[in-house]
């Protein structure tokens, strides 16, 4: 049996931080003025903190990648011991009084203790928060699509495939309503009390609702304007895209299916969110003559299995001077759908265990270019979590969320150069001349530009949310105006 990790946390730091604890036993308020008093304070949270939110990590992993009910049950209960221990120091880090204090380091690490999130919701809320969070989580992984009198599917990898690669538009309407049939109605009923616990989360943490309290962690005041701006700076050179894929469209689908002035419908552009549209290339190709070389096939050629293409990653991270994966990470990674019928969550993750080089991957690889460049991105965190393993684990985060994910981005753009492709044997042809290379770009754009607007969109809807502006009634009313307004697309039909 595990020890509770009061005990633990006693058991390890007593002998060490006994100054402190005498303190803390009974504090008087002088301590929380003493700046030397923070700092052994912040030291003794370090050392349990580690083992708390390791065997959080270590359970939550073994949920999502074998979904049983012990696992889920035994995943709940580290996550009510994690957020008690959070609890625990969070309240106290609210105690000092930092304002003289001269170490901005300290004055940092116990403003950022201070926020903890849905920790701070009463025991039977956060049970409650956390239900619902995993029946959603569940509910959209494990959802699937069954045909009239055939097979089951589900969204990974079948659905994506299909909204990928068929070009039949009734196919397409047909994997994309009813998905979104299977999972929205399923999640509909609970997504607003997930919302109404959010927000209590957020106020216990003095936030207004739980927009704002994501918001702060890009410590801007100016956040919504600078979007806002940087979008519409965005804007012209994303309708002329736009524009030119809608005609693409229109020439292959014909004018019952595209309105020449109106949105593009969301199943038409080769991702079940319509968040990148790269997998229609083949339909928006500006020089067709001239193709690009099917990666895929090529590596299907070469009969690359799943853990190649992380090596190929690793390979190439360590080729720019940075740090190899771990050996723990190839054993203990989850790089494809395990063959032993375990249900498994298939949404790729990077995942940091807050013990030495402890990280890993969780992915249902398949052998194909997508994956492929995916990997990179994900390897990208990996990076990013192996770098900060010294810092305190109060800093084991992005610097903001958003540039967490940059990084990995920033290495998934330079590996899908042509030159990198070429020199890794996944291209034959020696040079691009301009057409081809006009071709190459347009992937990319189809691929980062389309991305922005459908970002953007998904934050204000959530915040719009979380504020009151939209309300139940009008969760999926208000999704497609925004959409129309946002990144003119439609969706067919849906269900409310
Ligand atoms: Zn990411």
């Amino acid at each position: 049996m595990d020890l509770p990790w009061t005990f633990l946390l006693v058991l390890l730091c007593y002998g060490q931080l006994l100054p402190w604890l005498r303190t803390a036993g009974q504090p008087s308020l002088d301590a929380f003025y003493n700046e030397t008093q923070a700092k052994l304070f912040l030291k003794f949270y370090e050392q349990p903190a580690r083992i708390v939110f390791n065997e959080f990590m270590e359970a939550t992993w073994n949920y999502v990648t074998n979904i049983t009910k012990r696992n889920r049950r035994n995943m709940f209960q580290k996550e009510v011991e994690r957020s008690q221990f959070m609890l625990y120091f969070g309240s106290r880090a609210r105690l000092f009084k930092t304002d003289h204090f001269q170490n901005p380091d300290v004055k940092r690490m116990l403003s950022k203790l201070q926020n903890i999130d849905k920790s701070a919701l009463p025991t039977e809320d956060l049970r409650e928060y956390n239900r619902i969070l995993t029946y959603m989580e569940t509910t959209y992984s494990t959802a699937e699509v069954c045909l009239d009198e055939g097979p089951c599917l589900p969204l990974e990898p079948d659905l994506e495939e299909i909204m990928a690669t068929s070009r039949d538009e009734k196919e397409l309407l047909w994997a994309w309503q009813r998905w979104r049939d299977v999972v929205g109605r399923q999640i509909r009923p609970v997504f607003e009390h997930y919302v109404q616990l959010s927000n209590k989360a957020a106020q216990y943490n003095g936030y207004k609702d739980m927009g704002a309290l994501w918001r702060a962690k890009y410590e801007s005041n100016t956040l919504e304007e600078d979007l806002k701006r940087l979008f519409d700076e965005l804007q012209p050179l994303y309708l002329n895209l736009h524009a030119y894929v809608r005609r693409s469209l229109f020439r292959y689908y014909g004018p019952e299916v595209i309105d020449l002035q109106g949105p593009i419908p969301a199943h038409l552009l080769g991702n079940m969110w319509a968040q990148s549209w790269d997998n229609i290339l083949d339909i928006a190709l500006p020089y067709p003559k001239k193709p690009p070389e099917d990666i895929t096939k090529i590596m299907k050629n070469q009969h690359w299995k799943p853990e190649k293409m992380f090596q190929e990653a690793n390979i190439f991270i360590t080729s720019l001077g940075l740090l190899p994966a771990p050996p723990e990470f190839w054993v203990k990674s989850m790089l494809e759908k395990p063959a032993d019928g375990r249900e498994v969550e298939c949404h790729a993750s990077a995942w940091n265990f807050y013990r030495g080089n402890d990280v890993r991957i969780k992915k249902c690889t398949e052998v194909t270019i997508e994956d492929l460049l995916s990997i990179f991105h994900q390897m990208g965190h990996i990076q990013y979590y192996l770098q900060f393993q010294n810092l305190s684990v109060i800093y084991q985060e992005g610097a903001s969320p958003a540039f967490e994910e940059a990084v990995g981005s920033v290495i998934t753009l330079s590996a899908s150069s042509h030159k990198h492709l070429l020199s890794r044997g996944l291209l034959s042809q020696q040079h691009q001349d301009s057409e081809e290379e006009v071709n190459f770009l347009l992937g990319i754009a189809l691929e980062k530009i389309a991305f922005i607007p459908f970002s953007y969109l998904v934050d204000v809807f959530r915040w719009k949310v979380f504020d009151g502006t939209i309300t139940k009634s009008i969760y999926n009313q208000e999704w497609w105006n925004l959409s129309l307004h946002v990144s003119p697309i439609s969706g067919s039909d849906v269900a409310s």
